[in-house]
Protein backbone atom coordinates (compact mmCIF):
# COMPACT_ATOMS: atom_id res chain seq x y z
CA UNK A 1 0.00 0.00 0.00
CA UNK A 2 1.43 3.30 -0.90
CA UNK A 3 2.01 5.87 1.72
CA UNK A 4 -0.67 8.66 2.22
CA UNK A 5 -0.02 12.05 1.49
CA UNK A 6 -2.46 14.45 1.48
CA UNK A 7 -2.50 17.72 -0.85
CA UNK A 8 -3.59 21.06 0.81
CA UNK A 9 -4.32 24.41 -0.59
CA UNK A 10 -3.58 26.92 2.82
CA UNK A 11 -5.39 29.67 1.13
CA UNK A 12 -5.55 33.37 2.32
CA UNK A 13 -9.14 33.42 2.37
CA UNK A 14 -10.03 29.57 1.97
CA UNK A 15 -7.74 26.28 2.44
CA UNK A 16 -8.90 23.40 0.90
CA UNK A 17 -8.13 19.74 1.17
CA UNK A 18 -7.31 16.81 -1.15
CA UNK A 19 -6.21 13.44 -1.58
CA UNK A 20 -5.07 10.91 -4.77
CA UNK A 21 -6.56 7.38 -3.81
CA UNK A 22 -6.95 4.78 -6.28
CA UNK A 23 -5.91 6.71 -9.58
CA UNK A 24 -8.13 9.39 -8.62
CA UNK A 25 -8.42 13.30 -7.42
CA UNK A 26 -10.98 13.03 -4.14
CA UNK A 27 -11.59 16.71 -2.32
CA UNK A 28 -12.01 15.92 1.06
CA UNK A 29 -14.67 17.88 2.70
CA UNK A 30 -14.10 20.11 6.23
CA UNK A 31 -16.61 20.19 8.62
CA UNK A 32 -18.64 18.68 5.55
CA UNK A 33 -17.90 21.58 3.37
CA UNK A 34 -14.98 21.48 0.39
CA UNK A 35 -13.72 25.04 1.60
CA UNK A 36 -12.51 25.67 4.91
CA UNK A 37 -12.23 29.79 5.32
CA UNK A 38 -8.70 30.18 6.43
CA UNK A 39 -9.76 31.59 10.08
CA UNK A 40 -8.91 31.06 13.36
CA UNK A 41 -10.15 31.76 17.09
CA UNK A 42 -11.26 31.30 20.06
CA UNK A 43 -15.04 30.53 21.50
CA UNK A 44 -16.17 32.64 24.68
CA UNK A 45 -14.68 29.78 26.61
CA UNK A 46 -11.17 30.10 25.34
CA UNK A 47 -11.15 26.77 23.26
CA UNK A 48 -9.83 27.16 19.91
CA UNK A 49 -12.36 27.41 16.90
CA UNK A 50 -11.03 27.15 13.57
CA UNK A 51 -13.03 27.05 10.11
CA UNK A 52 -16.65 28.37 9.23
CA UNK A 53 -17.17 28.48 13.36
CA UNK A 54 -14.17 31.40 13.49
CA UNK A 55 -15.39 32.91 10.44
CA UNK A 56 -19.06 33.15 11.85
CA UNK A 57 -17.76 35.16 15.32
CA UNK A 58 -15.53 37.64 13.15
CA UNK A 59 -17.75 40.66 13.94
CA UNK A 60 -18.89 39.17 17.16
CA UNK A 61 -15.72 38.61 18.39
CA UNK A 62 -13.31 40.49 16.24
CA UNK A 63 -10.46 40.13 19.04
CA UNK A 64 -10.66 36.60 19.10
CA UNK A 65 -10.77 35.91 15.91
CA UNK A 66 -7.55 36.28 13.08
CA UNK A 67 -8.21 36.10 9.09
CA UNK A 68 -5.93 36.86 6.27
CA UNK A 69 -2.88 35.12 8.68
CA UNK A 70 -1.30 34.05 5.19
CA UNK A 71 -0.74 37.52 3.88
CA UNK A 72 1.99 37.58 7.42
CA UNK A 73 3.30 34.22 6.71
CA UNK A 74 7.51 34.76 6.33
CA UNK A 75 7.13 38.20 8.52
CA UNK A 76 8.67 38.59 12.22
CA UNK A 77 5.23 39.57 13.12
CA UNK A 78 2.44 38.79 16.15
CA UNK A 79 -1.20 38.80 16.00
CA UNK A 80 -2.96 38.86 18.91
CA UNK A 81 -5.36 36.16 20.24
CA UNK A 82 -7.50 36.84 22.95
CA UNK A 83 -4.94 37.38 26.03
CA UNK A 84 -2.28 35.72 24.23
CA UNK A 85 -0.12 36.59 20.97
CA UNK A 86 1.08 34.36 18.27
CA UNK A 87 3.10 34.34 15.36
CA UNK A 88 2.02 33.47 11.55
CA UNK A 89 3.75 30.30 12.02
CA UNK A 90 1.73 29.49 15.15
CA UNK A 91 -1.90 30.50 13.37
CA UNK A 92 -1.21 28.54 10.04
CA UNK A 93 -0.43 25.53 12.35
CA UNK A 94 -3.64 25.99 13.77
CA UNK A 95 -5.45 25.83 10.31
CA UNK A 96 -3.41 22.88 9.15
CA UNK A 97 -3.73 20.85 12.25
CA UNK A 98 -7.66 21.49 11.59
CA UNK A 99 -7.05 19.86 8.53
CA UNK A 100 -4.66 16.87 9.18
CA UNK A 101 -7.43 15.89 11.93
CA UNK A 102 -10.14 16.44 9.60
CA UNK A 103 -8.59 14.36 6.90
CA UNK A 104 -7.76 11.34 9.33
CA UNK A 105 -11.37 11.77 10.39
CA UNK A 106 -12.29 10.94 6.39
CA UNK A 107 -9.47 8.38 5.91
CA UNK A 108 -9.74 6.80 8.99
CA UNK A 109 -5.95 6.30 9.80
CA UNK A 110 -3.33 8.55 10.47
CA UNK A 111 -2.25 11.77 8.28
CA UNK A 112 1.39 12.70 8.95
CA UNK A 113 2.62 14.11 5.44
CA UNK A 114 1.31 16.46 2.94
CA UNK A 115 2.07 18.59 -0.47
CA UNK A 116 1.59 22.13 0.40
CA UNK A 117 0.74 25.34 -2.28
CA UNK A 118 2.27 28.50 -2.34
CA UNK A 119 2.37 31.47 -4.74
CA UNK A 120 4.65 31.54 -6.81
CA UNK A 121 5.83 34.41 -5.96
CA UNK A 122 6.51 33.68 -2.12
CA UNK A 123 10.28 34.05 -1.18
CA UNK A 124 12.40 31.93 0.60
CA UNK A 125 10.89 33.19 4.32
CA UNK A 126 7.65 32.32 3.25
CA UNK A 127 7.92 29.17 2.08
CA UNK A 128 10.00 28.06 4.90
CA UNK A 129 7.21 29.56 7.67
CA UNK A 130 4.75 27.58 5.42
CA UNK A 131 6.82 24.50 5.97
CA UNK A 132 7.50 25.31 10.17
CA UNK A 133 3.47 25.72 10.20
CA UNK A 134 3.41 22.15 8.89
CA UNK A 135 5.85 20.96 11.58
CA UNK A 136 3.64 22.67 14.09
CA UNK A 137 0.96 21.10 13.02
CA UNK A 138 2.65 17.44 13.04
CA UNK A 139 2.72 17.66 9.48
CA UNK A 140 6.12 16.62 7.21
CA UNK A 141 5.52 19.05 4.49
CA UNK A 142 7.46 16.79 1.71
CA UNK A 143 6.67 19.00 -0.89
CA UNK A 144 6.16 22.80 -1.34
CA UNK A 145 4.74 23.50 -4.89
CA UNK A 146 3.56 26.80 -6.45
CA UNK A 147 -0.14 27.42 -7.03
CA UNK A 148 -0.23 27.79 -10.53
CA UNK A 149 1.96 24.73 -10.99
CA UNK A 150 -0.56 22.83 -9.21
CA UNK A 151 -3.63 24.19 -11.02
CA UNK A 152 -2.42 23.34 -14.13
CA UNK A 153 -1.37 19.80 -13.09
CA UNK A 154 -4.97 19.39 -12.22
CA UNK A 155 -5.52 20.02 -15.38
CA UNK A 156 -3.13 18.74 -17.56
CA UNK A 157 -4.31 15.51 -15.37
CA UNK A 158 -7.34 15.47 -18.07
CA UNK A 159 -5.76 16.53 -21.20
CA UNK A 160 -3.51 14.46 -23.80
CA UNK A 161 -2.52 17.21 -26.85
CA UNK A 162 0.59 19.63 -26.42
CA UNK A 163 -1.17 23.15 -25.62
CA UNK A 164 0.43 26.48 -23.89
CA UNK A 165 -1.85 27.74 -20.88
CA UNK A 166 -1.94 30.79 -18.92
CA UNK A 167 -3.03 30.02 -15.13
CA UNK A 168 -4.46 33.45 -13.63
CA UNK A 169 -4.96 33.09 -10.19
CA UNK A 170 -6.83 35.44 -8.29
CA UNK A 171 -7.37 34.74 -4.59
CA UNK A 172 -8.51 36.73 -2.01
CA UNK A 173 -4.99 37.86 -0.89
CA UNK A 174 -2.50 37.12 -3.97
CA UNK A 175 -2.25 37.24 -7.71
CA UNK A 176 -0.52 35.01 -9.62
CA UNK A 177 0.02 34.19 -13.07
CA UNK A 178 2.00 31.46 -14.89
CA UNK A 179 2.75 30.44 -18.48
CA UNK A 180 2.41 26.86 -18.68
CA UNK A 181 3.33 24.04 -21.47
CA UNK A 182 1.83 20.98 -21.61
CA UNK A 183 3.27 18.23 -23.85
CA UNK A 184 2.42 14.72 -23.63
CA UNK A 185 1.61 14.68 -19.92
CA UNK A 186 4.69 16.58 -18.89
CA UNK A 187 3.67 20.21 -17.11
CA UNK A 188 6.34 22.71 -17.60
CA UNK A 189 6.10 25.90 -16.04
CA UNK A 190 8.31 28.54 -18.54
CA UNK A 191 7.57 32.01 -16.56
CA UNK A 192 5.77 33.05 -13.56
CA UNK A 193 4.66 36.34 -11.94
CA UNK A 194 2.42 37.71 -9.55
CA UNK A 195 1.86 40.14 -6.30
CA UNK A 196 1.83 38.90 -2.57
CA UNK A 197 -0.57 42.02 -1.83
CA UNK A 198 -3.42 42.10 -4.49
CA UNK A 199 -6.51 40.10 -4.51
CA UNK A 200 -10.06 40.02 -3.50
CA UNK A 201 -9.23 41.54 0.01
CA UNK A 202 -8.44 44.53 -1.66
CA UNK A 203 -11.33 44.84 -3.67
CA UNK A 204 -13.00 44.61 -0.12
CA UNK A 205 -11.03 47.08 1.28
CA UNK A 206 -11.88 49.51 -1.63
CA UNK A 207 -15.42 49.20 -1.29
CA UNK A 208 -15.15 50.05 2.59
CA UNK A 209 -13.97 53.02 1.71
CA UNK A 210 -16.34 54.10 -0.52
CA UNK A 211 -18.74 53.24 2.46
CA UNK A 212 -17.24 55.51 4.55
CA UNK A 213 -17.07 58.14 2.58
CA UNK A 214 -20.85 57.57 1.55
CA UNK A 215 -21.82 57.39 5.36
CA UNK A 216 -20.26 60.35 6.05
CA UNK A 217 -22.14 62.07 2.84
CA UNK A 218 -25.22 60.88 4.46
CA UNK A 219 -24.86 61.39 8.09
CA UNK A 220 -22.05 63.71 8.14
CA UNK A 221 -20.22 61.26 10.93
CA UNK A 222 -17.28 60.29 10.22
CA UNK A 223 -16.96 56.39 11.47
CA UNK A 224 -14.28 55.63 13.92
CA UNK A 225 -12.13 52.91 12.11
CA UNK A 226 -12.45 50.83 15.39
CA UNK A 227 -11.64 46.99 14.64
CA UNK A 228 -15.96 45.91 14.96
CA UNK A 229 -17.11 48.34 12.84
CA UNK A 230 -14.39 47.86 10.45
CA UNK A 231 -15.05 43.71 10.34
CA UNK A 232 -18.85 44.34 10.05
CA UNK A 233 -18.03 46.49 7.34
CA UNK A 234 -15.67 44.39 5.56
CA UNK A 235 -18.12 41.63 6.02
CA UNK A 236 -21.36 42.90 4.29
CA UNK A 237 -19.17 44.97 1.43
CA UNK A 238 -17.58 41.51 0.64
CA UNK A 239 -20.99 40.33 0.51
CA UNK A 240 -22.36 42.75 -1.77
CA UNK A 241 -19.28 42.30 -4.03
CA UNK A 242 -19.86 38.73 -4.62
CA UNK A 243 -23.09 39.77 -5.80
CA UNK A 244 -22.22 41.58 -7.59
CA UNK A 245 -20.70 39.14 -9.93
CA UNK A 246 -23.76 37.73 -11.01
CA UNK A 247 -25.82 40.79 -10.64
CA UNK A 248 -25.80 44.87 -11.78
CA UNK A 249 -26.79 46.40 -8.61
CA UNK A 250 -26.84 45.60 -5.11
CA UNK A 251 -28.46 47.04 -2.35
CA UNK A 252 -26.19 47.03 1.02
CA UNK A 253 -28.01 47.80 4.07
CA UNK A 254 -26.35 47.67 7.89
CA UNK A 255 -27.71 48.75 10.94
CA UNK A 256 -27.08 51.35 13.67
CA UNK A 257 -23.14 51.03 12.15
CA UNK A 258 -22.03 54.03 14.42
CA UNK A 259 -24.55 52.87 16.96
CA UNK A 260 -27.28 55.48 15.45
CA UNK A 261 -27.64 55.40 11.86
CA UNK A 262 -28.13 53.00 9.16
CA UNK A 263 -25.75 52.47 6.20
CA UNK A 264 -27.83 52.22 2.90
CA UNK A 265 -26.49 52.48 -0.27
CA UNK A 266 -27.28 51.41 -3.56
CA UNK A 267 -24.21 50.29 -5.77
CA UNK A 268 -23.38 49.48 -9.34
CA UNK A 269 -21.38 46.90 -11.19
CA UNK A 270 -19.86 50.03 -13.32
CA UNK A 271 -19.25 51.98 -9.49
CA UNK A 272 -17.06 49.17 -8.34
CA UNK A 273 -15.47 48.03 -11.81
CA UNK A 274 -14.59 51.43 -11.76
CA UNK A 275 -12.82 51.29 -8.41
CA UNK A 276 -11.33 48.20 -8.80
CA UNK A 277 -9.92 48.66 -12.61
CA UNK A 278 -6.38 50.09 -11.37
CA UNK A 279 -5.83 46.59 -9.46
CA UNK A 280 -7.12 44.70 -12.61
CA UNK A 281 -4.37 46.60 -14.53
CA UNK A 282 -1.68 45.77 -12.20
CA UNK A 283 -2.61 41.87 -12.93
CA UNK A 284 -2.76 42.57 -16.68
CA UNK A 285 1.07 44.13 -16.27
CA UNK A 286 1.98 40.96 -14.51
CA UNK A 287 0.55 38.58 -17.77
CA UNK A 288 2.54 40.63 -20.15
CA UNK A 289 5.82 40.31 -17.91
CA UNK A 290 5.33 36.48 -17.61
CA UNK A 291 4.76 36.19 -21.14
CA UNK A 292 7.84 38.37 -22.22
CA UNK A 293 9.81 36.31 -19.58
CA UNK A 294 8.59 33.11 -21.83
CA UNK A 295 9.19 35.09 -25.07
CA UNK A 296 5.67 34.25 -26.15
CA UNK A 297 2.71 36.88 -27.38
CA UNK A 298 -0.96 36.35 -26.20
CA UNK A 299 -1.14 34.55 -29.66
CA UNK A 300 0.63 31.65 -28.26
CA UNK A 301 -1.48 30.91 -25.24
CA UNK A 302 -4.38 28.12 -26.01
CA UNK A 303 -5.66 28.09 -23.12
CA UNK A 304 -6.37 30.71 -20.21
CA UNK A 305 -7.36 28.90 -16.52
CA UNK A 306 -8.82 31.00 -14.22
CA UNK A 307 -8.36 29.98 -10.82
CA UNK A 308 -9.12 31.69 -7.68
CA UNK A 309 -13.01 32.99 -6.15
CA UNK A 310 -12.01 36.83 -7.15
CA UNK A 311 -12.08 35.55 -10.93
CA UNK A 312 -15.34 35.10 -10.48
CA UNK A 313 -15.47 38.78 -11.40
CA UNK A 314 -16.88 39.42 -14.90
CA UNK A 315 -14.44 42.41 -15.60
CA UNK A 316 -11.47 40.13 -14.94
CA UNK A 317 -12.74 37.96 -17.94
CA UNK A 318 -13.72 40.76 -20.18
CA UNK A 319 -10.07 42.75 -19.30
CA UNK A 320 -8.36 39.58 -20.44
CA UNK A 321 -11.06 38.96 -23.73
CA UNK A 322 -10.58 42.94 -24.65
CA UNK A 323 -6.80 43.97 -23.82
CA UNK A 324 -5.90 40.47 -24.80
CA UNK A 325 -7.55 38.82 -26.74
CA UNK A 326 -7.64 35.76 -24.56
CA UNK A 327 -10.87 33.38 -23.60
CA UNK A 328 -10.76 32.48 -19.99
CA UNK A 329 -12.65 29.34 -19.35
CA UNK A 330 -13.23 27.47 -16.27
CA UNK A 331 -12.96 24.02 -16.56
CA UNK A 332 -12.17 22.60 -13.53
CA UNK A 333 -13.86 24.26 -10.10
CA UNK A 334 -11.37 27.75 -9.26
CA UNK A 335 -11.54 26.92 -5.66
CA UNK A 336 -10.48 23.15 -5.67
CA UNK A 337 -8.38 22.63 -8.41
CA UNK A 338 -4.65 23.74 -6.87
CA UNK A 339 -5.97 21.32 -4.05
CA UNK A 340 -6.32 18.78 -6.67
CA UNK A 341 -3.26 19.84 -8.11
CA UNK A 342 -1.02 19.26 -4.45
CA UNK A 343 -2.78 16.00 -4.35
CA UNK A 344 -1.72 14.67 -7.96
CA UNK A 345 1.49 16.10 -6.77
CA UNK A 346 1.00 14.05 -3.23
CA UNK A 347 0.49 10.97 -4.88
CA UNK A 348 3.49 11.05 -7.13
CA UNK A 349 5.91 11.26 -4.93
CA UNK A 350 3.84 8.60 -2.38
CA UNK A 351 4.28 6.44 -5.87
CA UNK A 352 1.04 6.41 -7.57
CA UNK A 353 1.25 5.68 -11.04
CA UNK A 354 0.38 8.56 -12.63
CA UNK A 355 1.44 10.38 -16.30
CA UNK A 356 2.19 13.96 -14.97
CA UNK A 357 5.25 15.21 -14.54
CA UNK A 358 6.36 18.45 -13.00
CA UNK A 359 8.75 20.90 -14.36
CA UNK A 360 8.78 23.65 -11.66
CA UNK A 361 10.80 27.18 -12.21
CA UNK A 362 12.37 29.65 -9.73
CA UNK A 363 10.37 32.84 -9.92
CA UNK A 364 13.20 34.19 -7.92
CA UNK A 365 17.05 35.24 -8.92
CA UNK A 366 19.29 33.79 -6.63
CA UNK A 367 22.43 36.23 -6.34
CA UNK A 368 25.59 35.97 -4.29
CA UNK A 369 27.72 39.67 -3.40
CA UNK A 370 30.66 40.49 -4.60
CA UNK A 371 32.57 44.00 -4.87
CA UNK A 372 32.00 45.51 -8.20
CA UNK A 373 33.89 48.40 -9.77
CA UNK A 374 31.69 49.36 -12.31
CA UNK A 375 30.86 53.22 -13.13
CA UNK A 376 34.42 54.22 -11.46
CA UNK A 377 32.99 53.35 -8.46
CA UNK A 378 33.49 50.72 -6.16
CA UNK A 379 30.22 48.80 -4.52
CA UNK A 380 28.99 45.64 -2.95
CA UNK A 381 26.57 44.02 -6.44
CA UNK A 382 24.48 41.11 -6.59
CA UNK A 383 25.42 38.10 -9.41
CA UNK A 384 23.61 36.66 -9.92
CA UNK A 385 23.75 32.78 -9.92
CA UNK A 386 20.48 31.32 -10.58
CA UNK A 387 18.28 33.23 -12.56
CA UNK A 388 14.50 33.57 -12.50
CA UNK A 389 12.37 31.39 -14.22
CA UNK A 390 15.54 28.33 -14.58
CA UNK A 391 13.47 24.80 -14.47
CA UNK A 392 13.96 23.27 -10.54
CA UNK A 393 15.91 21.63 -9.43
CA UNK A 394 18.82 23.82 -10.29
CA UNK A 395 22.37 23.60 -9.56
CA UNK A 396 24.71 26.19 -11.00
CA UNK A 397 28.27 27.86 -10.12
CA UNK A 398 30.30 31.58 -10.27
CA UNK A 399 33.36 31.85 -9.59
CA UNK A 400 34.21 35.00 -7.11
CA UNK A 401 37.56 36.25 -6.54
CA UNK A 402 39.27 37.44 -2.91
CA UNK A 403 40.07 41.42 -3.11
CA UNK A 404 43.47 41.11 -1.30
CA UNK A 405 47.26 39.06 -1.01
CA UNK A 406 46.94 36.46 2.00
CA UNK A 407 43.19 37.15 2.41
CA UNK A 408 42.10 34.41 5.18
CA UNK A 409 38.50 34.30 5.08
CA UNK A 410 35.80 35.51 2.77
CA UNK A 411 31.93 36.05 3.56
CA UNK A 412 29.59 34.39 0.84
CA UNK A 413 26.31 35.96 1.20
CA UNK A 414 22.75 35.05 -0.79
CA UNK A 415 20.33 36.92 -1.84
CA UNK A 416 16.80 36.68 -3.58
CA UNK A 417 15.79 39.39 -6.21
CA UNK A 418 15.83 40.98 -9.25
CA UNK A 419 17.75 44.38 -8.05
CA UNK A 420 21.08 44.88 -9.14
CA UNK A 421 22.39 46.24 -5.26
CA UNK A 422 21.98 44.05 -1.79
CA UNK A 423 19.35 46.16 -0.58
CA UNK A 424 17.16 46.06 -2.99
CA UNK A 425 16.95 42.46 -2.52
CA UNK A 426 15.76 39.61 0.17
CA UNK A 427 18.92 38.60 2.58
CA UNK A 428 18.76 34.73 2.77
CA UNK A 429 21.88 33.91 4.48
CA UNK A 430 25.66 34.12 4.73
CA UNK A 431 28.58 32.13 5.88
CA UNK A 432 32.16 32.80 6.73
CA UNK A 433 34.52 30.59 4.56
CA UNK A 434 37.78 30.14 6.74
CA UNK A 435 41.45 29.24 6.39
CA UNK A 436 41.79 30.20 2.76
CA UNK A 437 45.66 29.35 1.38
CA UNK A 438 47.95 32.01 1.50
CA UNK A 439 48.14 33.77 -1.99
CA UNK A 440 48.03 37.00 -3.81
CA UNK A 441 44.61 38.80 -4.65
CA UNK A 442 42.55 37.11 -6.55
CA UNK A 443 42.08 33.55 -5.39
CA UNK A 444 39.23 31.83 -7.10
CA UNK A 445 36.40 30.86 -5.05
CA UNK A 446 33.79 29.09 -6.46
CA UNK A 447 30.55 29.84 -5.19
CA UNK A 448 27.59 26.79 -5.83
CA UNK A 449 23.95 27.20 -5.53
CA UNK A 450 21.45 24.43 -5.13
CA UNK A 451 17.87 25.46 -5.44
CA UNK A 452 15.62 22.00 -4.48
CA UNK A 453 11.71 21.38 -5.57
CA UNK A 454 10.68 22.97 -2.25
CA UNK A 455 12.60 26.14 -3.74
CA UNK A 456 14.54 26.22 -1.42
CA UNK A 457 18.61 26.75 -1.24
CA UNK A 458 21.79 25.61 -0.59
CA UNK A 459 24.74 27.29 -1.01
CA UNK A 460 28.48 25.85 -1.16
CA UNK A 461 31.68 27.79 -1.09
CA UNK A 462 34.66 26.16 -2.37
CA UNK A 463 38.38 27.67 -2.82
CA UNK A 464 39.17 26.14 -6.13
CA UNK A 465 43.10 25.96 -5.91
CA UNK A 466 42.57 23.50 -2.63
CA UNK A 467 39.18 21.87 -4.31
CA UNK A 468 36.72 20.22 -1.51
CA UNK A 469 38.38 21.03 1.40
CA UNK A 470 37.51 24.58 1.94
CA UNK A 471 34.34 23.84 1.03
CA UNK A 472 31.02 25.15 3.63
CA UNK A 473 27.71 24.55 2.91
CA UNK A 474 24.91 26.53 3.95
CA UNK A 475 21.31 24.64 4.22
CA UNK A 476 18.53 26.93 4.70
CA UNK A 477 16.30 24.14 4.52
CA UNK A 478 16.51 23.22 8.23
CA UNK A 479 16.64 26.92 9.10
CA UNK A 480 13.25 28.20 10.56
CA UNK A 481 12.97 31.44 11.29
CA UNK A 482 10.98 31.06 14.31
CA UNK A 483 12.33 28.93 16.94
CA UNK A 484 10.07 25.87 16.82
CA UNK A 485 10.20 24.38 20.51
CA UNK A 486 9.51 28.05 21.77
CA UNK A 487 6.51 28.00 18.98
CA UNK A 488 5.37 24.60 20.54
CA UNK A 489 4.98 25.55 24.05
CA UNK A 490 3.21 28.83 22.62
CA UNK A 491 0.71 27.25 21.35
CA UNK A 492 0.34 24.66 24.02
CA UNK A 493 -2.48 26.60 25.82
CA UNK A 494 -4.39 25.63 22.94
CA UNK A 495 -3.77 22.55 21.80
CA UNK A 496 -2.89 20.77 24.98
CA UNK A 497 1.02 20.46 26.26
CA UNK A 498 3.01 20.24 23.20
CA UNK A 499 -0.65 19.53 21.62
CA UNK A 500 -1.74 16.18 20.25
CA UNK A 501 -0.35 16.51 17.25
CA UNK A 502 2.95 18.57 17.30
CA UNK A 503 4.09 16.46 19.93
CA UNK A 504 5.73 14.53 16.97
CA UNK A 505 9.44 15.91 16.92
CA UNK A 506 10.69 14.31 14.29
CA UNK A 507 9.48 12.08 11.10
CA UNK A 508 10.93 9.15 12.60
CA UNK A 509 8.78 8.83 15.50
CA UNK A 510 6.01 8.75 13.17
CA UNK A 511 7.01 5.19 13.00
CA UNK A 512 6.67 4.32 16.61
CA UNK A 513 3.88 2.28 17.84
CA UNK A 514 2.56 4.46 20.71
CA UNK A 515 2.53 7.19 17.84
CA UNK A 516 -1.18 6.68 17.58
CA UNK A 517 -1.87 8.98 20.78
CA UNK A 518 -1.59 11.67 17.43
CA UNK A 519 -5.23 10.79 16.69
CA UNK A 520 -7.58 12.28 17.77
CA UNK A 521 -11.07 10.81 16.77
CA UNK A 522 -10.23 7.31 14.66
CA UNK A 523 -12.46 5.12 13.37
CA UNK A 524 -12.91 2.75 16.36
CA UNK A 525 -11.72 -0.40 14.69
CA UNK A 526 -8.35 1.12 13.85
CA UNK A 527 -8.53 2.75 17.51
CA UNK A 528 -8.90 -1.27 18.34
CA UNK A 529 -6.15 -2.40 16.21
CA UNK A 530 -3.95 -0.04 17.85
CA UNK A 531 -4.33 -0.01 20.76
CA UNK A 532 -3.85 -4.06 20.69
CA UNK A 533 -0.61 -3.85 18.92
CA UNK A 534 0.41 -1.12 21.43
CA UNK A 535 -0.50 -3.84 24.12
CA UNK A 536 1.60 -6.90 22.45
CA UNK A 537 4.39 -5.06 21.49
CA UNK A 538 4.25 -3.66 25.99
CA UNK A 539 4.14 -7.67 26.12
CA UNK A 540 7.01 -8.47 23.39
CA UNK A 541 9.48 -6.53 25.34
CA UNK A 542 8.96 -8.10 28.40
CA UNK A 543 9.82 -11.06 27.05
CA UNK A 544 12.62 -9.75 25.49
CA UNK A 545 14.24 -9.20 28.43
CA UNK A 546 13.69 -12.66 29.76
CA UNK A 547 15.16 -16.02 28.87
CA UNK A 548 13.98 -16.58 25.14
CA UNK A 549 15.67 -18.17 22.72
CA UNK A 550 17.58 -16.34 20.34
CA UNK A 551 15.09 -17.66 17.50
CA UNK A 552 12.00 -16.84 19.34
CA UNK A 553 13.71 -13.37 19.94
CA UNK A 554 14.17 -12.44 16.35
CA UNK A 555 10.67 -13.51 15.45
CA UNK A 556 8.96 -11.14 18.06
CA UNK A 557 11.45 -8.18 17.09
CA UNK A 558 10.48 -9.09 13.17
CA UNK A 559 6.75 -9.10 14.18
CA UNK A 560 6.74 -5.75 16.51
CA UNK A 561 9.07 -3.98 13.44
CA UNK A 562 6.44 -5.27 10.73
CA UNK A 563 3.75 -3.84 13.06
CA UNK A 564 5.26 -0.40 12.97
CA UNK A 565 5.39 -0.76 9.37
CA UNK A 566 1.97 -1.47 9.04
CA UNK A 567 1.22 1.65 11.23
CA UNK A 568 3.32 3.74 9.17
CA UNK A 569 1.54 2.92 5.99
CA UNK A 570 -1.27 2.88 7.37
CA UNK A 571 -2.22 -0.51 6.10
CA UNK A 572 -4.68 -1.94 8.70
CA UNK A 573 -5.57 -5.86 7.44
CA UNK A 574 -1.65 -5.99 7.70
CA UNK A 575 -1.77 -4.75 11.27
CA UNK A 576 -4.38 -7.20 11.80
CA UNK A 577 -2.34 -9.87 10.58
CA UNK A 578 0.91 -8.79 12.90
CA UNK A 579 -1.51 -8.61 15.80
CA UNK A 580 -3.07 -12.19 15.24
CA UNK A 581 0.53 -13.42 14.49
CA UNK A 582 2.16 -11.55 17.50
CA UNK A 583 -0.07 -12.83 20.01
CA UNK A 584 0.42 -16.38 18.70
CA UNK A 585 3.78 -16.24 19.76
CA UNK A 586 3.61 -14.57 23.18
CA UNK A 587 0.39 -16.54 24.45
CA UNK A 588 3.03 -19.51 23.06
CA UNK A 589 5.95 -18.22 25.18
CA UNK A 590 4.45 -16.43 27.97
CA UNK A 591 2.94 -19.65 29.15
P1 LIG B 1 -7.36 32.27 -1.45
O1 LIG B 1 -6.75 31.33 -2.42
O2 LIG B 1 -6.56 33.52 -1.29
O3 LIG B 1 -7.71 31.65 -0.15
P2 LIG B 1 -9.88 32.08 -2.85
O4 LIG B 1 -9.43 31.54 -4.14
O5 LIG B 1 -10.64 31.22 -1.96
O6 LIG B 1 -8.71 32.77 -2.07
O7 LIG B 1 -10.70 33.41 -3.17
C1 LIG B 1 -11.22 34.17 -2.17
C2 LIG B 1 -11.61 35.51 -2.73
O8 LIG B 1 -12.56 35.33 -3.76
C3 LIG B 1 -12.24 36.39 -1.67
O9 LIG B 1 -11.75 37.71 -1.78
C4 LIG B 1 -13.71 36.33 -2.04
O10 LIG B 1 -14.39 37.51 -1.64
C5 LIG B 1 -13.62 36.22 -3.55
N1 LIG B 1 -14.83 35.68 -4.16
C6 LIG B 1 -15.44 34.50 -3.86
N2 LIG B 1 -16.53 34.35 -4.60
C7 LIG B 1 -16.62 35.46 -5.38
C8 LIG B 1 -17.55 35.91 -6.38
N3 LIG B 1 -18.63 35.18 -6.69
N4 LIG B 1 -17.31 37.11 -6.97
C9 LIG B 1 -16.24 37.86 -6.64
N5 LIG B 1 -15.34 37.49 -5.73
C10 LIG B 1 -15.53 36.32 -5.10
MG1 LIG C 1 -5.79 30.29 -3.71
Amino acid sequence: MNELIVGIDLGTTNSELSVLRDGKVEVLPIHGNPIMPSCVGLDPSGKLIVGQAARNQLVAAPEHTVLSIKRKMGEDAKVRLGEQEFSPEEVSSFILRELKQEAERQLGQPVRKAVITVPAFFNERQRKATQAAGDLAGLEVVRIINEPTAAALAYGAGVTEGETMLVYDLGGGTFDVSVVVMEQGVVEVKASHGDTHLGGDDFDQLLVDHAVKEFKRQHSVELTPDVRTLRRLQVVMERAKRILSDEPFVNVREEYLDGQHHLEMELTRDDYERLILPLLEKTLTCVHQSLADAKLSPRDIHKVMLVGGATRTPLVHRLLQERLRLDPRFEINPDLIVAMGAAIQAGVIAGEKRHSILVDITPHTYSTTALSFRRGLEEIVCVPIIPRNTPLPASKSEIVFTLYDNQAQVKVEAYQGEGDLPDQNIFIGDFLVEGLSRVPSGNPIIIHFDLDLNGLLKVTATEKATGLAKSITLDTHGQHVINLDEARRNIATLVGPYGPDAAEGTPELATDLLAEEEIEQPVADTQQLLNTAKDLRKRGEVLLQKTVSAEDAQEIRELIHQSATAIKDGDWPALAARNDSLSDVLFYLED
